[in-house]
C-alpha cells in the first residue's frame, strides 16, 4: 500500500508550489469530485526513492472570502482523514499568524504523525518565524523552501520514518483460539516434571529413568479455565543425561528447544536454592528467543515459614534480570499444588503484554517527553537526531527508532529509551526489541 500524505495550512503558506514540486513536472491532475473533495487535488509524488500519493487543501486559495475558512476546514478534515501522514505548512517569513492556529490544532486532534514545515525559508531566510513554529506544539520545523527547492533532504528524512520498511513487513498470524504454548524450564531437580504431573492431575510425565524419554520436547495438551493449553516439558532428556558433567550443557540445549516452541516460558527456580548460574543463562536465553517470562518459585512449602523471604526474591530477580524487568515472579509448590492459579494468571498477563500494540501517536507523544527529560549526546561534535518511533510488530513488542547518527547511539542511551517504554506502556516481562533506523538519504551524499 502506498502511504498518503496530506498537505495542511492555512492559505498563502505555499501549498500548493510544495504540491507541485512533489509531484514533479507533469502537473497536477486536477480532482473534480464534487462537495468536500471538489477543490482538492491529488497526484503520484516521488521524494527521492520515497513514492506517496499526495493531497493537496491548496485550491481554495482563491475562494471567496466569506465562504472560504469553513470549507477550507471541512476540506482539511477530509484530507487528513484520508492521509497516513501530514504535511503542516506555515510560511516561515511571516511567522505564526492566528489564522494558523485552527489547522494545527486540527492536526493535533487527529493524533496523525505530522511533519511541521517552514516554507520560503529559502537561504536560511525566515529562521525567526521557524523558531516561532515550535510554539504550536508539532515538534521541530523542517525549513524548506518549496519554491527554490531547498531543504528536501531534510524533509526526506522526516518523511522516511512513516514509510514502511521492508524489513519491517511482518505477518502476524491470528493466534485467537489456538492453544497457548507454555514451555516449562529450569534446572535439573527444580521440579518441572512434578508441577506438570500436578497440572494435568494425572500420571502423564512418567518418571524414571527408561520412561517417557525421547530427544523432542514433550508436548501436552491441557486446559486452564477453558483455556486450551500446550505444555512443553523438558524434563524428558534430562533423565537421561545422567553424566554429571554433561548436565548442564545438556539442560540448556534442551531448554532452548522448548522455549522455541513456547509464547509464554515458565523458569521454574527451587526457591531453596533460586538464582544459580544456570537459571541466569536459562532467563537470557528467553530474551534471546523474545518469549514472554513468568518465574515460578518452587518448593514454596519448604521456605514458606520465611518472613520477607518472598519480598528479597522479587527484589532480587528485578536485579539480577533486567532485561526482563518486571517478569512475574510466583511462589508455588508443584509438590503441594499450591499456586497454581496465580501461575497461570500471569502467563496469561505477560502473554497479553507480549501481544501488545501501542499506538504510534501514543509512542511519539511518550518519545518526545523522554527526549526532553534526558537529550541524547552529541558525537564528535553533532548532536544525535532522534525523530520518531514506531511499533513494527508485537510477540515480543518491538520498535523502530528513527534518526540520525544512531550508530552512534550509547547503549545507555537505548537502555534508558527502553526502560522508559517499558514504564509508560506497561511492558513488564517480556523482552523489547528497539531497531536502530537510519535513512539512506540520497540528497545527502556528503554526510555520512
Ligand atoms: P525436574 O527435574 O525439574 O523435573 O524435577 P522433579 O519434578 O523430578 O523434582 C525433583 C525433586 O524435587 C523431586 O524429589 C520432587 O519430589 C521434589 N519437588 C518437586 N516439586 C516440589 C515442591 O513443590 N516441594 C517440595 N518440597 N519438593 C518438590
Amino acid at each position: 500500500m502506498t502511504p498518503t500524505v496530506a498537505i495542511v495550512g492555512r492559505p498563502n503558506v505555499g501549498k500548493s508550489t510544495l504540491f507541485n514540486r512533489l509531484v514533479g513536472k507533469k502537473l497536477a491532475l486536477v480532482d473534480d469530485r464534487p462537495g468536500v473533495t471538489r477543490d482538492r487535488r491529488e497526484g503520484d509524488a516521488r521524494l527521492g526513492d520515497l513514492e506517496f500519493r499526495i493531497i493537496d487543501t491548496a485550491g481554495l486559495e482563491e475562494a471567496e472570502e466569506s465562504s472560504l475558512l469553513g470549507r477550507m476546514r471541512a476540506q482539511t478534515e477530509a484530507a487528513i482523514g484520508d492521509a497516513d501522514v501530514l504535511l503542516f505548512v506555515v510560511d516561515a517569513r511571516v511567522g505564526i499568524l492566528p489564522a494558523d492556529r485552527p489547522f494545527a490544532e486540527m492536526v493535533r486532534r487527529s493524533g496523525k504523525p505530522v511533519i511541521l514545515i517552514a516554507n520560503k525559508a529559502e537561504g536560511g531566510a525566515g529562521m525567526a518565524g521557524a523558531y516561532e513554529a515550535f510554539s504550536l506544539g508539532l515538534g521541530d520545523p523542517v525549513p524548506l523552501s518549496a519554491e527554490h527547492g531547498e531543504g528536501f533532504s531534510d524533509l526526506f528524512e522526516a518523511l522516511m520514518p512513516h514509510f514502511p520498511h521492508p524489513d519491517d513487513v511482518v505477518e502476524e498470524e491470528d493466534h485467537a483460539g489456538k492453544p497457548l504454548q507454555v514451555a516449562i524450564v529450569g534446572r535439573p531437580n527444580a521440579g518441572k516434571s512434578t508441577l506438570i504431573n500436578q497440572m494435568l492431575g494425572q500420571e502423564r510425565l512418567l518418571t524414571g529413568p527408561e520412561a517417557g524419554i525421547t530427544r523432542d520436547s514433550i508436548s501436552l495438551d491441557w486446559e486452564w479455565r477453558g483455556k486450551p493449553v500446550k505444555l512443553f516439558d523438558t524434563a524428558g532428556l534430562r533423565k537421561r543425561a545422567r553424566v554429571e558433567d554433561k548436565l548442564e550443557k545438556l539442560s540448556v540445549a534442551d531448554a532452548l528447544r522448548a522455549v522455541r516452541f513456547a509464547e509464554v516460558v515458565i523458569v521454574l527456580l527451587d526457591a531453596t536454592i533460586p538464582f544459580e548460574k544456570q537459571d541466569l543463562s536459562i532467563v537470557d536465553l528467553i530474551e534471546q528467543e523474545g518469549r514472554a517470562l513468568v518465574i515460578g518459585l518452587n518448593k514454596w512449602d519448604l521456605v514458606a515459614d520465611q518472613p520477607g523471604l518472598l519480598k528479597d526474591l522479587k527484589e532480587k530477580a528485578h536485579r539480577l534480570l533486567p532485561q526482563v524487568k518486571g517478569a512475574p515472579v510466583v511462589p508455588l509448590s508443584g509438590l503441594a499444588g499450591t499456586g497454581i492459579d496465580p501461575l497461570m494468571k500471569a502467563v496469561m498477563q505477560v502473554y497479553e503484554t507480549w501481544n501488545k500494540r501501542v499506538s504510534t501517536a501514543r509512542i511519539n507523544q511518550w518519545l518526545s517527553e523522554a527526549l526532553e527529560a534526558n537529550p541524547p549526546p552529541a558525537v564528535s561534535g553533532r548532536r544525535i537526531k532522534i525523530r520518531y518511533m514506531t511499533q513494527i510488530k508485537s510477540r515480543p513488542p518491538t520498535f523502530a527508532l528513527f534518526g540520525n547518527q544512531l550508530d552512534a547511539l550509547p547503549k545507555s542511551y537505548s537502555r534508558y529509551l527502553v526502560n522508559s517504554l517499558r514504564e509508560s506502556f506497561e511492558l513488564p516481562g517480556v523482552p523489547i526489541r528497539m531497531l536502530l533506523r537510519m535513512g539512506k538519504n540520497p540528497f545527502d551524499k556528503g554526510r555520512k
